[in-house]
C-alpha cells in the first residue's frame, strides 16, 4: 500500500503539471490552515472559494454609490438599472438556456416559491408533487408549505422517490416507473439535478421526458448542479429551474441565485404569478402611479419582484468571467470527471473496510462530489481529516462529503486526502 501511494504521489504531481486548467487555482483565495499552508478545500459544494477579482468588482459598486448616489442607477460604471443584464448571458450558458429564459435574482428557496406560485397549480385531480429522497430540507419545507397553502394535505400530496432497500441512490427506471404509476395525480415533478447528499447526478432529460408524457410540470433544483455539470435546460424541455450561486458558482455567502423559465412560458401573460415592479415591462416600469396594471416582460425577468441587491449580484460577474475564461462547463467537466475519478480509484485501491463511497460509480451519474459513508468512528475520521488540513463536510450521522472542484483543486490534493482515508 505504502509503495503504491509513493508512486501515486508522483503520478498526481505530473497530472497537475499537465493540467490545462492549473492556472485557474491562482485566481482564488485559498484559506490557510493552522500550519499556515493552504487547506485542501473540498467544500466548494457548500461555499465555493472567493475569486481574487471579486473584491474589485464589489469595491467598484461601493465607489459608485459613494461618488454618485442615486445617479449610479444610470451613470454608474456598470449602471445598476441594467446591472442584472450583465450576468444574464453567462448564467444562460451555464444553464444551457436562451438568455431570456434566465434571471439572476433572490436566493434559491425564494425562487422555488416564486416558481411554484406559477407552476404548481393543484386541482382535485392533479395535486401531488414528486421529489427524490433525501431532498434538501429547505426544498421539502417549501414544497410542503405550498401544498398546505393550496389546501391539500402534504402527507397525501408529497410523493417520494426512494432508493431501494439497501441502496443509497435512485435507479432511473424506478423514478420513471413511479412517475408513470402516479402520473395522473402528479402536478409537479421537482427533482434535484445533483442530489446534495449522495452526489448522484440525475438524468434530467429522461426524467423530464417521462414526466411531460404524463402531463406533469417539471422543475429542477440546480443547487448542486450549476457550475458542476453541463446543463441543457432548454433542449431538455424543463419547465423551470432554480439555483443558488454560492456553491459551485463561487459568488459568496448568500449571493444572488437564479431561475430558469422555459421559452414556451416566458411570453404567456396569463400565467398566475406574484408580481413586483422589476417583473414589469421596463418600458412602463418607471411610470409608477400612472401605470397601475402589471405588464409582465416577456422573459424570465417577469418573475423578478424587486430591484436586485447590487452588492451581492456583483460577485457573479467575477465568477462568471472565470467560467468563461476556462472554456465553459465542458472543459471543466472533463477535468472534473478525471479528478473525481482519480479520488474514486485511490479509495478503491485502499480496499478499506471502514468506509464505502455511496455516490454512483459511473462518472456520468455524478458531479464533482463523492459521499463517503464511514462505517467505523466517522467523527474521529472527520476530525483527523480536518486536523490534517482538509476542508470537507460531515453529514450526520456518518457521511463525509468531499467535492474536488476543477477550478481550484489539484490531483495532489486528492492524493493527500485519499492517503488519509486509506490509513484510517
Ligand atoms: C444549498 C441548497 C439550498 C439552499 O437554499 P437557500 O435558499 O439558498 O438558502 C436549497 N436547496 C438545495 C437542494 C441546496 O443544496
Amino acid at each position: 500500500m505504502v509503495n503504491t501511494f509513493v508512486a501515486d504521489e508522483q503520478f498526481a504531481r505530473s497530472r497537475d503539471e499537465n493540467d490545462p486548467l492549473r492556472a485557474f487555482r491562482e485566481r482564488f483565495h485559498i484559506p490557510l490552515g493552522s500550519d499556515s499552508t493552504p487547506v485542501v478545500y473540498f467544500a466548494g459544494n457548500s461555499l465555493g472559494l472567493m475569486p481574487k477579482a471579486t473584491r474589485a468588482v464589489v469595491q467598484q459598486e461601493l465607489e459608485d454609490w459613494g461618488n454618485l448616489g442615486v445617479e449610479g442607477h444610470l451613470e454608474g460604471t456598470t449602471p445598476w438599472y441594467s446591472y442584472h443584464e450583465t450576468v444574464r448571458e453567462p448564467a444562460a450558458r451555464l444553464a444551457g438556456a436562451l438568455p431570456h429564459e434566465v434571471v439572476c435574482m433572490n436566493s434559491l428557496t425564494v425562487n422555488l416559491h416564486l416558481m411554484m406560485t406559477t407552476f404548481y397549480r393543484p386541482t382535485s385531480a392533479r395535486f401531488s408533487i414528486l421529489m427524490e429522497e433525501p431532498a434538501f430540507p429547505s426544498d421539502t419545507y417549501a414544497v410542503k408549505s405550498q401544498i398546505a397553502h393550496h389546501g391539500f394535505d402534504p402527507e397525501e400530496a408529497l410523493v417520494l422517490a426512494r432508493p431501494r432497500e439497501g441502496e443509497f441512490t435512485l435507479r432511473l427506471s424506478d423514478i420513471q416507473e413511479l412517475i408513470e404509476k402516479e402520473g395522473k395525480q402528479i402536478a409537479l415533478v421537482l427533482f434535484a439535478g445533483v442530489n446534495f447528499f449522495t452526489g448522484q447526478l440525475f438524468d434530467i432529460e429522461k426524467i423530464t421526458a417521462t414526466a411531460k408524457a404524463c402531463g406533469c410540470t417539471v422543475g429542477i433544483d440546480l443547487a448542486h448542479a450549476i457550475g458542476n455539470v453541463p446543463l441543457s435546460l432548454h433542449d431538455w424541455g424543463v419547465d423551470f429551474a432554480v439555483w443558488c450561486s454560492y456553491k459551485y458558482l463561487n459568488s459568496g455567502p448568500g449571493a444572488v441565485g437564479g431561475a430558469f423559465v422555459h421559452a414556451r412560458h416566458t411570453s404567456n401573460r396569463s400565467l398566475k404569478r406574484f408580481a413586483g415592479w422589476w417583473g414589469n415591462d421596463p418600458a412602463t416600469r418607471f411610470r409608477m402611479q400612472l401605470e397601475p396594471e402589471f405588464v409582465p416582460v416577456s422573459s424570465a425577468d417577469a418573475w423578478a419582484v424587486s430591484n436586485p441587491p447590487i452588492l451581492s449580484l456583483a460577485p457573479l460577474r467575477a465568477s462568471f468571467k472565470i467560467f468563461d475564461d476556462a472554456g465553459g462547463m465542458d472543459a471543466l467537466r472533463t477535468k472534473s470527471m478525471e479528478l473525481t475519478g482519480y479520488l474514486q480509484t485511490l479509495l478503491d485501491r485502499a480496499q478499506s473496510k471502514s468506509f464505502s463511497v455511496i455516490t454512483p460509480r459511473e462518472p456520468m451519474n455524478r458531479g464533482a462530489q463523492l459521499s463517503i459513508l464511514v462505517h467505523e468512528h466517522p467523527k474521529e475520521l472527520f476530525a483527523k481529516v480536518e486536523a490534517a488540513g482538509v476542508k470537507c463536510d460531515f453529514r450526520e450521522p456518518n457521511v463525509i462529503r468531499a467535492a474536488p472542484t476543477p477550478l481550484y483543486n489539484t490531483y495532489h490534493e486528492v492524493w493527500r486526502f485519499a492517503k488519509l482515508l486509506a490509513e484510517h
